[in-house]
């Protein structure tokens, strides 16, 4: 079986590991006869230059996370990490102060930049990186070219309700684009956002090897990630929505909303941004029906949060209630059966395992 799951970070790594396991892909030995592979097409909207180096916060969560060298507490990074880099960049007073780059990441990053800078697409530092890490799985950047998410928000110091500021009501002149990473990691995702902006979405385009994952998967499942700064930066990339309407293996996405509320962090103000409730069905329509002029065919909830709740079915797909909570691989890889089940493909078998 040919998995092909579009992933952000945390979330995304997570379920890749379940994904992982179910395939019995866990150790080289086995992946080396194994029929079945696992591409995972990874968002880069995150991704910004820091103090001269390029990082990839996403590809990065995923390869530590599936080489065994993720900070299991903080949830990315490297595990025993030390920040001797990050305060002498301080005592020097240099910006951003508030990214933490630890020693031991900022080895990755080097040889990212270096590689870059002699002319090798990001898709081949990837994979040359992921020789070390041995991820087992395919990690693929969506697109080799600048798309990063940037964030609309308003300004405190410009707009109503600055000190004395006296303007009535927000005004166009209140509202500015910041990067991402310093919304969410600085502002912690408390600045007001209006939208998300893809800065240089214009002349991106997927890479080859992504287009290729989706066009010639079994299945394609869309892990569950924050909707809108790691699927929809993946989306926003121009050629994906085509890519994935028009691929013939059936595309199921997981809800990474359970009970009305994100697991880990702050995917909620993503979600308040762009006028969508923080809901499983919301999300899930918001995705919308390939049947229609949607992305999915089959959508994961939680137990509680399928059509019963209340909040009505999602035209043209089918929905199915299953744990989603990614305690363990074992726990994940059962979240990915369901999905197999879900897209009416059979399961491997246990003697594949
Ligand atoms: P990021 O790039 O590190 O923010 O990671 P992702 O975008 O891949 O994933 C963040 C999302 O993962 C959040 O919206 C969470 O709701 C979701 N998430 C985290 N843990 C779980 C879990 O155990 N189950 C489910 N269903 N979603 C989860
Ligand atoms: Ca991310």
């Amino acid at each position: 079986m040919k998995i092909c799951v579009l992933a952000g970070g945390v979330g995304g790594a997570r379920f890749l590991l379940g994904a992982r396991r179910l395939l019995g892909l866990d150790s080289e030995s086995a992946r080396a006869d194994s029929p079945h592979r696992i591409d995972a097409v990874v968002n880069v909207g995150d991704d910004a230059w820091m103090h001269g180096v390029r990082i990839c916060p996403d590809l990065d969560t995923c390869m530590y996370t599936l080489g065994g060298g993720i900070d299991p507490e903080r949830g990315w990074g490297h595990a025993g990490e030390t920040w001797n880099c990050r305060d002498e960049l301080a005592a020097y007073g240099v910006q951003p102060d508030w990214f933490g780059l630890g020693d031991k990441d900022l080895a990755t990053h080097l040889v990212r930049t270096q590689m870059l800078n002699a002319g090798y697409r990001l898709t081949d530092v990837t994979e040359a990186l992921c020789t070390r890490w041995s991820p087992g799985v395919r990690l693929l950047p969506v697109t080799d070219d600048r798309c990063e998410t940037h964030v609309v928000v308003t300004d405190p110091s410009t707009a109503d309700g600055g000190a004395g500021a006296g303007e009535a009501g927000g005004s166009a002149t209140g509202s500015r684009a910041i990067h991402f990473q310093e919304w969410w990691v600085r502002h912690r995702a408390q600045l007001p956002a209006s939208g998300f902006v893809q800065i240089g979405a214009e002349s991106a385009s997927p890479t080859p090897e992504a287009l290729e994952a989706i066009g010639t998967a079994d299945l394609v499942v869309v892990a569950p990630s924050n909707p809108v700064v790691s699927v929809g930066a993946i989306l926003a990339v121009p050629g994906m929505r085509a890519a994935l309407r028009s691929t013939p293996a059936p595309v199921v996405g997981v809800s990474p909303v359970i009970g009305g509320a994100v697991l880990r962090g702050m995917a909620d103000a993503c979600l308040t941004a762009i006028g969508v409730e923080t809901s499983a069905t919301a999300v899930a329509r918001h995705y919308g029906a390939r049947s229609g002029t949607g992305l999915i065919d089959g959508w994961l909830v939680a137990p509680g949060d399928g059509p019963t709740d209340g909040s009505g079915d999602v035209a043209g797909v089918a929905v199915r209630e299953a744990p989603l909570l990614m305690t363990d691989p074992d726990a994940t890889a059962d979240m990915l059966a369901a999905v197999i089940e879900l897209a009416g493909l059979e399961v491997p078998a246990r003697g594949d395992r």
